[in-house]
């Protein structure tokens, strides 16, 4: 099994090393053919509007939706979620409409762009303790019927799933615990047992 990143801009080398963590071979991907060597793929956090036009630019938005036609899951962090979304608000803007959330970027005010918290994420059932870093994080404003919350911040979703679409407004390759991508790979592997 293997999984890509998106590598075109952002934190995506912190990705790489938390899927090598979980013994998941990580592939960066940086062009749309590449999507046809990996299994699953990450988008990682950065600058939503950067990577729109870099996106654009390398004609990424049919392969992905392609990707995702094929059922091959996508798990969006941060700037991921903001792309992937079906909603975006402050400003608006185009995203891919994969998962059905609408979402308010830079949402948490000066103060608190960035911050670290302590929450819990529930995988496959089983809640597990879970710390969190927020970088001029967005805010899931709305969850569509058929999203599943898997964890919340001051009881605002923060992870979400939608099928072979998982999101976090939060950056899991941040910190030590690879729960998250954990999770991800095990996504990824089921869907690959279905296919
Ligand atoms: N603030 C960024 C945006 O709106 C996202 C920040 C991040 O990915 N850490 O695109």
């Amino acid at each position: 099994m293997r999984i890509g990143v998106l590598a075109l801009q952002g934190d995506f080398a912190r990705h790489a090393a938390a899927l090598g963590r979980c013994g998941v071979e990580a592939v960066e991907v940086r062009r749309p053919e590449e999507l046809s060597e990996v299994d699953g793929l990450i988008i990682p956090g950065g600058e939503s509007t950067t990577l729109l036009k870099l996106m654009d630019e390398w004609a990424f938005v049919p392969a992905l939706e392609k990707f995702h036609a094929a059922g091959r899951p996508i798990f969006g962090t941060c700037a991921g979620l903001i792309v992937l979304a079906r909603e975006v608000e402050s400003p608006r803007q185009f995203s891919l409409g994969l998962i059905d959330v609408t979402v308010e970027r830079n949402a948490y005010g000066r103060q608190r762009e960035s911050f670290e918290a302590s929450g819990t994420v529930t995988l496959d059932g089983r809640a597990h303790p879970l710390e969190m870093v927020f970088i001029r994080a967005p805010r899931i404003r709305r969850v569509g019927v058929g999203v599943e919350t898997l964890a919340e911040h001051h009881g605002e979703p923060v992870m979400a799933r939608q099928g072979s679409v998982l999101v976090a407004t939060f950056h899991p390759e941040l910190t030590d615990d690879p729960a998250v991508h954990r999770y991800f790979c095990d996504v990824v592997s089921r869907a690959r047992v279905a296919a």
